[in-house]
């Protein structure tokens, strides 16, 4: 039975066609299936950052401003990101992290939206959201005049009303993996007169996104999970351009300044998407991501999409194969409409199951208490991955049982 599941995972593998992006990243034997955490080094990143840091800032130094571009690496950096999450040029800056952004977003999409006083008084929120999303909107509504409304995304469409100034969603639950339904939400959101504003960590990169063909005002996103920009690369704000004129950021730094190098004592806002800067870039994280960048070049987001389904699929079925009944419980929905590029697995001992798949070069993460999370990234995972991961979790599951077992005697 076993080898019939590695047969067709070499088979799949053989016929992939992303197969050969695998060779731009360094990696090793591990089985690496936390690329929705952190994502996995380009090759030729290294060797760019080493010309960023000795040319362009050792012998170059202040001149780099201009002559290598830095002062506009993050709105060129946001056009390059602009075309995997369905974005015409001129609507994202890259900058900060997805918490700040996230902050720019709800308190300008509520400026947008009117004074609350005037009746729309209400953030919607994702009950389930990344838990910093959820901090900052309550930080930004108190700020703001506003009340939340914590909701299952589910359930939002059916509870939007006048009072409704936006909604605040993760396009993929980081939890379960759930991909909510973007088009539908934007577009009942919008019935009601009110803004949709999408978190997009979890799907930038994995799947494709859409965000000028359903109208989404506002987004933002992280680049270090499926985007590989590394850790703690800067993050991204999408302004969607019929917004721009009005988008009145609460971050007004001279970075966003429409003559930042006037230095006048009045703020006047940049034209464009500009107006999401805030104070100087940090060029070292963001030149890596560029760099990064470059492994999506002839890359469809579409054929990522149809190879992450495929992934799942497969890896869900391994599973279901080896793993004895009941020791795991998959949480990531069936129905590939409402599924991410992640499998979260219920299991009672997961911290010691994920701390003995990592020692046997099989990573994943854990979301405590009890979730078992397995990313996939179609440019360097494959089938004969996904299926070696399913083995070794049924060989550590089958251990942890007979340990626990022999615990409970004892
Ligand atoms: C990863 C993630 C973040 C991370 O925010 P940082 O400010 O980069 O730490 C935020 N929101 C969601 C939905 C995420 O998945």
């Amino acid at each position: 039975m076993s080898e019939s599941y590695a047969e067709r995972a070499q088979a799949l593998d053989t016929a992939d066609e992303l197969a050969k992006h695998r060779a731009k990243f360094a990696l090793d034997e591990v089985v690496y299936l936390d690329g929705n955490s952190l994502g996995a080094l380009p090759a030729h990143v290294p060797a760019r950052m080493a010309d960023v840091i000795t040319r362009q800032w050792g012998e170059l130094r202040i001149r780099s401003w201009d002559e290598s571009g830095w002062w506009t690496a993050p709105e060129r950096i946001g056009d390059r990101i602009a075309p995997l999450v369905g974005a015409a040029a001129g609507q994202i800056v890259v900058g900060d992290s997805t918490s700040v952004n996230v902050f720019k977003a709800v308190v300008a999409g509520t400026r947008l939206a009117g004074d609350p006083r005037d009746g729309r008084d209400e953030i919607l929120v994702d009950a389930t959201t990344f838990p910093t999303d959820g901090y900052i909107a309550e930080s930004a509504a108190r700020l703001t005049g506003h009340r939340i409304v914590p909701l299952d995304p589910a359930e939002m469409a059916g509870a939007v009303t006048d009072r409704t100034a936006l909604a605040l969603v993760n396009h993929v639950d980081y939890r379960t993996g759930r991909l909510q339904d973007l088009p539908g939400l934007t577009a009942a959101l919008h019935e009601a007169g009110a803004l949709a504003v999408w978190d997009l960590c979890h799907s930038a990169g994995a799947l494709p996104v859409g965000l000028d063909a359903h109208g989404v005002d506002l987004a933002v996103g992280c680049t270090y999970k499926y985007l590989n920009g590394g850790p703690g690369a800067p993050a991204y704000l999408y302004v969607a351009e019929r917004h721009q004129g009005r988008f009145d950021s609460p971050l007004p730094g001279w970075n966003s300044h429409a003559d930042p190098f006037g230095m006048t004592p009045g703020y006047r806002a940049a034209e464009g998407a500009l107006r999401g800067r805030v104070g100087t870039p940090d060029i070292l994280s963001m030149l890596a991501l560029e760099a990064a960048l470059e492994v999506w070049d002839g890359v469809e987001i579409e054929a990522v999409r149809a190879k992450s389904l495929a992934l799942t699929d497969f890896f869900l079925e391994c599973v279901r194969a080896y793993v004895p009944a009941g020791r795991v419980e998959s949480v990531t929905p069936e129905a590939h409409a409402e599924r991410g590029s992640q499998v979260a697995l219920r299991c009672a001992e997961a911290p010691a199951v994920m701390a003995e798949l990592i020692r046997r070069g099989v990573v994943g993460d854990l979301r405590r208490p009890d979730i078992l999370r397995f990313g996939f990234t179609p440019l360097y995972v494959g089938f004969a991955d996904a299926e070696r991961a399913a083995r070794v979790l049924a060989e550590v599951l089958a251990s942890e049982g007979s340990s626990a077992g022999s615990s409970q005697d004892g």
